[in-house]
């Protein structure tokens, strides 16, 4: 096995074909720019689309994860993260909505405030009205119900040390609520603003209707896990 990386970036797709040899190429532009060893893990969410592998730079290492079946972004998530071996982990959507060369500023954020997880706030927001709306409301009664101080958890483009990526627990919807498990979990986190473009190719995968009922189902189970997760950090090991 290669050595450890310096960092993941983690990416969930499902039938994203079309968007992926662009994401490719600018992961590896990003990655060029932060001169450090990385690996990208591509999650295939039980795509049943025709995607080719294709290469990254043989600057960088490309791992591709299978799930057995479609399980959602927050499964794909999850298990991109699980096998992430960097020093620091970099979350993306695949479909380019996410501007990836907004992820080395959240990386120099998170070190120079020595926080554990950045999240990426989404100021201009491509999506339709409906979406913008929603999302808007969402954001409002998460971060009073549970304090989470983070505007924007939709946004997937994160940066996380990779300790904090591993103690998110694996359940659907756990995506949507980042900041607020790493928070309960004793760490720091931060955001900051980041760009919102159009969907590269193909469509959304979720449906509104069906995201706001879950997104207020989860909210609940969330203001009795929050306060219910280990508040203890594992210390490193007497020498
Ligand atoms: N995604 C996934 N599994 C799913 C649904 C979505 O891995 O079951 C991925 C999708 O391919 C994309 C990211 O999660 O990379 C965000 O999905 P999408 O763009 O459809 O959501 P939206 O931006 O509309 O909220
Ligand atoms: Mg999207």
């Amino acid at each position: 096995m290669n050595p450890e990386p310096f960092f993941s970036v983690v990416v969930p797709f499902y039938n994203e074909a079309e968007n992926l040899p662009k994401l490719i190429r600018e992961i590896d532009a990003m990655l060029r720019m932060l001169e450090r060893t990385a690996e990208i893990i591509l999650v295939n969410d039980g795509s049943t689309d025709e995607f080719a592998r294709q290469p990254a730079s043989p600057a960088f290492v490309i791992r591709w994860l299978n799930l057995s079946r479609n399980s959602g972004q927050s499964a794909a998530m999850y298990y991109g993260m699980q096998a992430a071996r960097g020093q620091y982990v970099i979350l993306l959507d695949a479909d380019l909505q996410n501007d990836p060369m907004d992820a080395p500023q959240l990386w120099r954020k998170l070190v120079e405030e020595d926080l554990d997880m950045v999240t990426g706030v989404r100021l201009n927001r491509n999506d339709t009205w409906v979406r913008r709306m929603s999302s808007r409301v969402a954001n409002t009664v998460r971060s009073v119900l549970l304090q989470d101080h983070t505007s924007d958890t939709g946004c997937t483009l994160k940066v996380l040390t990779r300790e904090a990526a591993k103690r998110l627990p694996a359940w659907n919807g756990m995506h949507r609520f980042m900041p607020a498990l790493t928070l309960a979990a004793g760490y720091k986190i931060g955001e900051m603003p980041v760009n919102h473009r159009a969907r590269f190719a193909g469509v959304s995968k979720v449906s509104g209707g069906k995201r706001a009922v879950r997104a207020t189902i989860d909210l609940l189970g969330m203001l009795w896990f929050s306060r219910r997760q280990f508040k203890g950090r594992l210390l490193p090991e007497d020498e």
